[in-house]
């Protein structure tokens, strides 16, 4: 089967709820992928941030080999060998009291949205059924019916109501809009440190402080959707370290397997944490022991290999040597650590035919909303290979 097979075959049988680009990849190593016709590409968008630790990385692959012979999963009716082991490191990495891992970022999404409402009621004295929480516009926290009730992106929500109450959407960046935007009722702020898929925006300076702040002084739970910014992808370990910003609760996933296998997690205080007793949330599949070897060994590759300075090392160089490039395409160029998006001029014709031209040189990258490319290689990229992939930037951009 060639790759216009395998299109045809995904055309036919699937669902048609993505626009790939027409690259059937079959194999991959480090920052490397491989189509069916032995193609090899540069991954720039390493799995929306999942693969940070580089594709099949040798040692998480062992760790799931290794776990998958001894138990996978236990379900929660019964302990295993790996879940404490697991939390306990998120723990000590991240300075968080307790950590509850997931299968999805949606759905530990959905976690940290419910223990903020629990927390509302049982320690903050919300009165029943009355807690809102605040989100900002452009978000993306994943796919639910009630995650999407508060998306500002139409196409997210289309067909998809009647939505969930309780949520209220204030313009992102924007700490006024929030101070004025909380009541007695709101138990929690969620944010994205950095939005990811509305095209890496940036906030501007010391809203993710002053954000932190606002909340405090207003007893609202200051909630964090790590799940692409964190664990190293933006150059710091959880991206609102960048204002020493500390929240209540932040939301990882993605690359806490290293693109292993579907692993999330919520990681809180224990005042937030506790709100949770037994049979009030659960999930089948989350914290299995397979997916707990697999987050502590791509969590340990991370540390091992400074994945987390590399990431700042490396983002700065190449967000400085992108601005290089003189481009009548390009409006912004903007990033932190190995988190960048080049935002291009509406005349320019969208950012997809950029991206298409990119692979047609080896360099897998997608458009974000129609006009951003973001560039986000494995963190394990060196420096000789993000020059390899700059000289072809700067020629589609400066070509095209
Ligand atoms: C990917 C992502 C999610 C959703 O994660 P899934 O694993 O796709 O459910 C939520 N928030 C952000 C910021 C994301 O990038």
């Amino acid at each position: 089967m060639n790759t216009q097979d395998y299109v045809a075959l995904d055309e036919r049988y699937g669902a048609h709820n993505y626009h790939p680009l027409d690259v059937v990849i079959a194999r991959a190593q480090g920052i490397w992928v491989y189509d069916v016709e032995g193609k090899r590409y540069l991954d720039f968008l390493s799995a929306y941030s999942a693969v940070n630790q580089g594709h099949c990385h040798p040692r998480i692959v062992q760790a799931l080999k290794d776990q998958a012979g001894k138990v996978a999963l236990t379900s929660r009716a019964f302990r295993n060998d790996q879940l404490g082991l697991l939390c306990k490191e998120l723990c000590e990495l991240t300075g968080y009291e307790k950590a509850l891992p997931m299968n999805s970022g949606t759905e530990a999404i959905e976690t940290a949205l419910k223990a903020a409402r629990k927390w509302g009621y049982m320690v903050k004295g919300v009165p029943a059924d009355q807690a809102e929480i605040i989100a900002c516009t452009d978000n993306f926290h994943g796919r639910s019916i009630t995650v999407v009730s508060f998306s500002s992106e139409p196409l997210y929500r289309d067909g998809y109501g009647p939505f969930t109450p309780g949520f209220t959407v204030i313009p992102y960046g924007d700490a006024d809009a929030l101070a004025a935007a909380i009541t007695p009722n709101t138990v929690a702020f969620l944010l994205e440190p950095i939005q990811g898929e509305s095209g890496v925006r940036i906030p501007p300076a010391g809203y993710l402080r002053q954000a932190a702040d606002i909340c405090r002084e207003r007893g609202v739970l200051l909630m964090a959707d790590e799940i692409q910014s964190g664990l190293g992808r933006a150059g710091k370990l959880l991206a609102c370290e960048w204002e020493d910003v500390r929240p209540d609760v932040a939301v990882i996933g993605k690359a806490l397997s290293g693109g292993m296998y579907p692993v999330s997690a919520v990681l809180a205080s224990a005042e937030v944490m506790d709100v949770f007793d037994p049979g009030s949330h659960g999930s089948t599949f989350g914290g299995n022991p397979l997916a707990c070897a697999v987050a502590r060994e791509a969590l340990r590759v991370l540390v091992d290999e400074n994945l987390v300075e590399n990431s700042a090392r490396l983002g700065a160089y190449f967000l400085e040597q992108l601005r290089t490039i003189q481009s009548p395409h390009v409006k912004e160029m903007r990033g932190r650590g190995l988190f960048v998006g080049v935002e291009l001029w509406p005349a320019a014709g969208g950012a997809r035919r950029f991206c298409e031209v990119l692979a047609q040189r080896g360099l897998l990258c997608k458009e974000t909303h129609q006009h951003v490319i973001r560039f986000a290689p494995p963190l394990v990229i060196t420096q000789p290979d993000l020059d390899w992939a700059l000289g072809h930037v700067r020629e589609v951009l400066t070509s095209l």
